[in-house]
């Protein structure tokens, strides 16, 4: 029998000027007020408030590399419930390729926003006012940083974010992360 959650996908990315990303992509407030309405606020390390000065976090960066990954479900019948499972391969990918790059080349990189992938679900430190258990693998969301995903996707890449059709996972799910860095030319994966 085929793997319900057979899936095709392909990656796409762009370099801007980091401070031409910031000035043009980011929007404290619009962003930001999402993020406080979310249920992950306040209780996952990942995600905000954060304890660094934000401007300050983003700033020292000569390039924005932005990287999307288009997952295409080969069924077009699965439920949204199986979102997560359709991106958890590929976030693992995201994931360990940014912290590769953190490594060669120093720079920031910013993960998927979402749940965080190193604890089990609903297990984070955060509540109980306890560290990260593991803050050498996590890293804040662009989302997380206040940037606009649906912008920086549709106009930097070509690719509409999609949400869902009904209780139906939408014809492919996007999967953005970023690394701001100083080095000459940084490909991803
Ligand atoms: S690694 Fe664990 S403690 Fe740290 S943010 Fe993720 S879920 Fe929370």
């Amino acid at each position: 029998m085929n793997n319900p959650l057979e899936y095709t996908a392909r990656d796409y990315t762009v370099s801007l000027p980091a401070s031409e990303y910031i000035a043009v992509y980011r929007d404290a407030r619009r962003i930001g007020a999402c993020c406080r309405v979310c249920p992950n606020y306040g209780r996952s390390w990942a995600c905000p408030p954060f304890d660094f000065d934000m401007d300050e976090y983003l700033s020292g960066y000569r390039t924005a590399l932005i990287i999307a990954t288009k997952i295409s479900p080969v069924r077009h019948d699965l439920p949204i419930s199986e979102a997560q499972r359709l991106l958890y391969p590929e976030r693992i990918k995201h994931e360990k390729a940014l912290l590769e790059l953190e490594r060669r080349y120093g720079g920031r990189a910013f993960a998927y926003a979402g749940t965080c992938l190193y604890c089990p679900a609903g297990s984070c430190s955060r509540p109980d006012g306890q560290p990260c258990r593991h803050p050498e693998r996590v890293r804040p969301s662009l989302e997380a940083c206040e940037f606009d995903l649906c912008r920086t996707t549709e106009e930097l890449l070509g690719i509409p974010l999609r949400w869902g059709e009904g209780d139906r996972l939408p014809e492919y799910l996007t999967l953005v992360s970023g690394f701001f860095h100083n080095a000459g030319n940084v490909t991803f994966g």
